[in-house]
């Protein structure tokens, strides 16, 4: 049997002369956005991408989970790249474009909380139209938490209107039933909608970049509406009553204490918490994964000096509260670390 040797960049059709492909990476929190992000990183070959990461909270935890380069990772923190800072989505596209070395490919992460829809409009109802090509918008969908009323959230649904590919991910965790039913319901919103069934985000980059599935012309009537009040308030995060708690220290935790807090005190209206993670008594960086009642910490090199940064993000939270349970849990004296910087081969 021969076998085809085909490299990804002949499966990219040859950049178009009108401008550079984008790809919006969205879905709901703890979707596995980042992982399909990593997934894509790690077999670009030789494709130069850019990537844009918009973070709800005001720490950046994903951009330090990628396997990116930091000249080629571009960070918009809190606020929603939809709605407050839309704006400044805008101006670090121009960024990207203005480059003297040549950048094949933008790829987009949006918050967990983003609405697809005027992100959508802000590439086609701007100047952006001629320089960029929106290529396709992709939603990813948590397999195990996804049901029509787990989220109780508008925005949800709409991140699966708005997607040209359905990721569903974390089939790893359901069975064939539950994924049957989960296809079956994103149809009745997207009819002819392409779904593609992965875990750990783990989907054939043909599948995902290159593929030209964003029909412009279906949002063209839209696009005068949206320049018109293009001030869009963040009516959808007021609505949906999200905020995000952010903490940082530079004590450690000590981990029994942590634990507890996560296993016992978590507040329930905690959709979705991140973090990298000191511990006193161990020596690597812990990354903190929570979504849903699932929570994960993995170890891992420092890539910096060691500090703790967490996230959480639900509905109503208690700042106030949340920070002393989390101050609760830091060992009661700083601890000085020699520290060298790892050798990181990009
Ligand atoms: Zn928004």
């Amino acid at each position: 049997m021969t076998r085809l040797n085909i490299s990804l960049s002949d499966c990219l059709p040859t950049i178009p002369k009108t401008g550079m492909p984008v790809t919006i990476i969205t879905g709901f929190l703890g979707s596995g956005k980042t992982t399909l992000l990593n997934h894509i990183l790690e077999n670009k070959q030789g494709l130069k991408v850019a990537i844009l990461i918009n973070e709800f909270g005001d720490i950046n935890i994903d951009s330090q989970l990628l396997v990116s380069s930091k000249e080629n990772m571009l960070e918009l923190s809190n606020g929603c790249i939809c709605c407050t800072i839309n704006e400044s989505l805008v101006e670090t596209v121009y960024q990207v474009l203005e480059r003297e070395d040549r950048i094949d490919y933008l790829i987009i992460e949006t918050t967990g909380l983003a609405d697809p829809f005027p992100i959508i409009l802000t590439f086609l109802g701007t100047e952006l139209k001629t320089l960029t090509q929106l290529d396709s918008i992709v939603t990813v969908v948590d397999s195990e938490t996804f049901t029509p009323k787990y989220f109780d959230s508008n925005i949800a649904l709409r991140q699966i209107k708005y997607g040209d590919i359905i990721i569903l991910n974390k089939i790893d965790r359901v069975d064939e039933k539950k994924i049957k039913e989960l296809e079956n319901f994103i149809r009745e919103i997207k009819a002819g909608v392409r779904i593609v069934r992965s875990h750990y985000g783990q989907v054939p980059l043909a599948l995902l970049l290159g593929v030209g599935l964003t029909q412009e012309d279906i949002y063209i009537s839209q696009i005068r509406e949206f320049q018109r009040d293009r001030k869009s308030s963040g009516y959808h995060i007021e609505n949906d009553g999200f905020v995000a708690v952010s903490f940082e220290s530079d004590r450690p935790f000590e981990l029994q204490k942590l634990e507890n807090f996560i296993v016992e005190q978590m507040p329930h209206n905690v959709f979705r918490a991140k973090g990298i993670l000191w511990f006193s008594d161990r020596e690597h960086r812990h990354i903190f994964q929570l979504s849903g009642n699932r929570y994960e910490i993995e170890a891992d090199e420092w890539q910096t000096k060691p500090k703790n940064q967490l996230v959480l993000i639900g509905r109503n939270l208690d700042t106030e509260f949340i920070h002393k349970q989390l101050t609760n849990c830091l060992t009661s004296h700083s601890q000085n670390i020699e520290f060298v910087l790892p050798d990181i081969p990009f």
